[in-house]
């Protein structure tokens, strides 16, 4: 599809899970001149959930009824329970007898979505390098300019951003080649090529979800090499999950959570924070330390896990990574030794560097959106808005990245992208029909 010089209504950035529940909501709720007019643009060739961490054993933390759309439109025929129909599984999935599917389910779903979409176009392997204002008389805002990778250039009247967060490289490891440290979110298209015999001992850093992943992944993929996680906490831990605390996760809890002042609101994301991916699955940790525990029974361990420490520094030695770690417990500063670095460390908690240099172009000392996700902007004209998804944890809530929230958030972001059109007495039959 070639894109260069084309003007739309609506442009969404990246077909991850929250702009493919856009692009279902726009179908259901805005069909025609907004729907038919939208396209979401993905820097890869296909769709694919968690493309750096798609390991064939991990599975959601997250039930399959909160699908991109059932909790908004249960008649949907983007259902999770229809795709599986659709690809003769759903008798098998029954029998699994699980909510939480694999990963690998979850991201063929997905891309389903992205197929059966029949009047939002998708356009694929162009990544959004830049999006500047354009601005009519007086300086106002009236929409937005997209610059993408291959060079073509998009205009829009309304905009979406869901691109995700950028991984968090600490900078202890910003020094060392790139090819001897991959973060988490590159892992599966990367370790692929790199040669098992030059790899004898791989270091992981981090002490949740993902950390513990790629250790139990390099851990069965090189069974020759030693496998260690390093991480500054007391110890891998089971995620929360009590079914109380669990409610924080309803889409209804947004409301909740944007009016609490900020000591509460710091309470809240503090609290839950082990309800999310900090914590562990409770099987990967015991299958984890089951098998350390067998290792150090038969006197060759081979699966490593230093707790409380953390890394100050690292250098190469000829062709050697040397990590120098100090014990917080004594503050010991001890080396170790490695081939490969495997980063565990998550996402940045900042606005991600496509988000920021908008908002540099915009003129805003600090990025904030209203309640429906509506980036504020000052001097822009009505129709010309912008939203940003999953990346509003703080005023939103810690559900705000997850795929427990999508199906609402994205008939409230077609509402308010409707309501700022001047459309909002269509949309609100629209929405009738569906409830
Ligand atoms: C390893 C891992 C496991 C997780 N497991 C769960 C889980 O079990 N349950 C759950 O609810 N959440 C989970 N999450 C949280 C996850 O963030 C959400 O599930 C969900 O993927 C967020 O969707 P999104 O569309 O906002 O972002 P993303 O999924 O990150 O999708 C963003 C999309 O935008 C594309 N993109 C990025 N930049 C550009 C650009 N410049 N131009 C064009 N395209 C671009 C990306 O390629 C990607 O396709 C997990 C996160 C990680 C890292």
């Amino acid at each position: 599809m070639a894109l260069d010089g084309q003007e739309v209504e609506l442009l969404a950035i990246g077909a991850g899970p929250a702009n493919l529940a856009l692009a279902i909501a726009l179908e259901e709720l805005a069909p025609g001149e907004v729907a038919g007019n939208t396209l979401l643009v993905e820097q890869h060739d296909s769709v694919v959930w968690q493309r750096g961490m798609l390991l064939p054993w991990t599975q959601s933390q997250v039930s399959f009824l909160k699908d991109l759309v059932t909790l908004r439109n249960p008649r949907s025929k983007f259902s999770f329970i229809n795709y599986l129909h659709s690809v003769g599984r759903l008798d098998e999935f029954i029998n699994l007898g699980t909510f939480t599917p694999y990963r690998q389910e979850i991201s063929g779903y997905l891309q389903w979505v992205a197929d059966e979409l029949s009047e939002v176009r998708v356009a694929y392997g162009r990544r959004c390098e830049g999006i500047v204002p354009r601005r009519g008389a007086g300086g106002k805002v009236t929409g937005w300019l997209a610059r993408f990778s291959d060079g073509s250039e998009v205009a829009a009247r309304d905009l979406v951003i869901g691109a995700g967060r950028d991984a968090r490289i600490p900078a202890e490891f910003a020094g060392l080649p790139p090819e001897r440290v991959i973060h988490s979110a590159e892992y599966s298209a990367r370790i692929a090529g790199l040669d098992p015999a030059g790899l004898k001992r791989i270091t992981v850093i981090g002490g949740a979800q993902s950390a513990a992943e790629l250790l139990w992944a390099v851990h069965q993929g090189f069974p020759g090499a030693e496998t260690t996680l390093v991480m500054r906490s007391i110890g891998l831990k089971n995620y929360e999950s009590s079914k109380f605390t669990n409610e924080i996760y309803y889409t209804s809890f947004i409301d909740e959570f944007h009016s609490a002042p900020p000591e509460a609101r710091e309470q809240l994301l503090r609290e839950m924070h082990l309800s999310n991916y900090a914590g562990l699955a409770p099987a990967m940790l015991d299958t984890l330390y089951r098998q350390r525990y067998l290792e150090r029974l038969g006197g060759a361990e081979r699966l490593k896990i230093v707790t409380m420490t953390e890394i100050t520094a690292t250098r190469m030695e000829g062709s050697e990574i040397v990590l120098s770690m100090r014990d917080r417990k004594t503050g010991k500063i001890s080396e170790s030794r490695c081939d490969l670095v495997l980063l565990g460390t998550g996402f940045e908690g900042a606005m991600p560097r496509l988000v920021q240099e908008l908002a540099d172009e915009l003129g805003l000392a600090e990025i904030t959106v209203d309640r429906h996700y509506r980036l504020d902007v000052p001097q822009v004209t009505d129709g010309a808005s912008c939203y940003l998804q999953g990346v509003n944890e703080a005023t939103h809530g810690i559900s705000d990245s997850l795929l427990s929230v999508l199906a609402g958030r994205s008939s409230e972001i077609v509402s308010d992208l409707l309501l700022h059109r001047g459309q909002d007495g269509r949309q609100t039959r629209l929405l009738a029909d569906v409830a």
